[in-house]
């Protein structure tokens, strides 16, 4: 079975890195899908977040990480993925998921989604609660890897300089 785990990782936290870990033992193959998100305005460019996510998820040796933009289906289709796998954190992500994934299931029949419900420990994190800290001058230690965590000061830093 070839996996893919899609998101916009900006940056890549432990909760991310948890999915990532149990998906792999699941899946044959994981492809970390790296969506270069022309909505949101990222604090990484995208090949800065393919470099960490590969970086920090180098343990893993059925784990592979790409870039991809447009379509989920498309991308999960070149790849002849067979799953997408998402992370269920709280009721909120619920509605969204299960939209998104419907969705999916419309424009792709092949391309099924599963669900893993968040790690107790990684239930509050996301992305953006971690940026927020950081602007802030908050420890995010606990949230991200080390390699992660100074790229993201030094992110800081920058722009705090312009
Ligand atoms: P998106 O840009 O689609 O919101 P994210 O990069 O925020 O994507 O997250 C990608 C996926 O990882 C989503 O399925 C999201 O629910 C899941 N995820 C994010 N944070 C956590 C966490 N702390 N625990 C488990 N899953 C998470």
């Amino acid at each position: 079975m070839r996996a893919i785990y899609p998101g916009s990782f900006d940056p890549i936290t432990f909760g991310h890195l948890d999915i990532i870990s149990r998906s792999a033992k699941i899946a044959d193959e994981l492809i970390v899908g790296v969506l270069k998100n022309n909505s949101k305005s990222p604090l990484f460019s995208l090949e800065e977040r393919v470099k960490m996510i590969e970086e920090v998820s180098r343990e893993f040796n059925n784990v592979k990480v790409v870039p991809f933009e447009g379509l989920l289906v498309d991308f999960a289709k070149s790849m002849q993925a067979d799953v997408v796998v998402r992370g269920l954190r709280a009721i909120t992500d619920f509605e969204y998921e299960i939209q998104m994934a419907q969705t999916n299931h419309k424009l792709a029949e092949q391309v099924e989604t599963m669900f893993l419900t968040t790690s107790l420990e990684y239930s509050y994190l996301s992305s953006t609660i971690v940026k927020e800290v950081a602007t802030f001058g908050g420890d995010i230690s606990q949230f991200v890897p080390e390699l992660v965590r100074q790229k993201v000061l030094e992110k800081m830093e920058e722009r705090r300089r312009v």
